[in-house]
């Protein structure tokens, strides 16, 4: 018997066409391969969301290596996938072709940015911020894969929400990623420059989200070669100061949103000083600087007051 109770997937149940393995003849192929370099959460990664393998399950075979297992895919073909990434930097989500993030697995291609870890919280600020009160009209601006914008569709299910990308490809994949979300009906998607295509709908937005791209262009070369050389830096890449994107976005903001409608932002790990002073500047109120898991400040939120008409910032 198990010391303590696990959560066993499929993998242990045995319902895979292929042939179960053994838990030591897997082991010791796993320990081959990490011979070759790479780090093991990656490759648990890959074991897990291709190969059907759960973390909790690995540990389990662990402590029981005499058990079998049967995997979704053969062991050749997640050993060609680990060692492409290992020779190509191909980011390990662009070969698998998927992505999970909050409670969402979405398909992601290269042209694309892989939706990250610290963005979900945005989805978690977005529902407090309307805790009172679910925004009849939202956008996503810059929805790439379609993460925020799907998350948000589902936590507002009454209301209508937009996703705004300029690139053709990402709203392609946001498109592709809708159609299997449940909320198609809920999301128009528009292509364009941030609140460009919004613009029927400007001064009626009760709040508008953003992860733009806000890389510093010099902090380019010090990425890491997967993100660098595979990521595409239309959706990275913001300007000499890196704030080019969230100036513009804020400079409309006034217009944009509906009177006492919020902006919730993402940004670098250093620029919270500078966007609450972008957003001061804009005549918003209520800003609010937001921590991400590891406590830095990477999320900013603010408001259109209620009383202002316009306050002149243009788009
Ligand atoms: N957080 C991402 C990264 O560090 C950047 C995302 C963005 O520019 N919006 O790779």
């Amino acid at each position: 018997m198990p010391p303590f109770e696990f959560r066993t997937s499929e993998a242990l149940v045995q319902h895979s066409p292929l042939e179960p393995l053994r838990g030591t003849k897997l082991l010791s192929w796993r320990q081959h391969l990490l011979n070759h370099g790479g780090n093991a959460a990656d490759f648990d990664w890959l074991l897990d969301i291709i190969g059907g393998l759960s973390w909790s399950d690995l540990q389990y075979l662990r402590l029981f290596p005499e058990r079998s297992v049967a995997l979704k895919v053969s062991l050749e073909q997640l050993e060609d996938l680990w060692l492409r990434s290992l020779r190509t930097q191909e980011p390990l989500q662009y070969l698998a072709r998927v992505c999970p993030w909050r409670d969402l697995t979405l398909s992601v291609a290269p042209g694309v940015l892989i939706p990250r870890q610290e963005t979900e919280l945005l989805v978690d600020l977005a529902d407090s911020l309307s805790r009172h009160c679910a925004p009849k009209i939202w956008a996503d601006l810059g929805s790439g894969s379609g993460c925020l914008a799907i998350a948000l569709a589902h936590l507002w299910p009454s209301s209508r929400g937009f996703a705004v990308d300029v690139s053709p490809e990402a709203l392609r994949q946001t498109a592709s990623n809708l159609e299997t979300s449940g909320v198609q009906d809920q999301l128009r998607l528009l292509e364009g420059s941030w609140w460009s295509p919004l613009e029927p709908w400007w001064g009626q937005l009760h709040l508008v989200v953003a992860n733009p791209p806000y890389i510093p262009t010099d902090d380019w070369a010090r990425l890491e070669p997967r993100v660098r050389n595979h990521e595409p830096p239309l959706a990275l890449d913001g300007g000499p100061d890196g704030l080019r994107c969230l100036r513009t976005i804020i400079a409309g903001a006034s217009m944009a949103l509906a009177p006492g409608g919020q902006l919730l932002l993402e940004h670098h790990h250093d620029q919270s000083e500078a966007v609450q002073a972008l957003l001061r500047n804009a005549g918003l109120e209520e800003v609010i600087s937001h921590s991400d898991l590891e406590g830095t400040l990477r999320f900013a939120s603010a408001c259109r007051p209620v009383g202002n008409a316009h306050n002149g910032n243009s788009l």
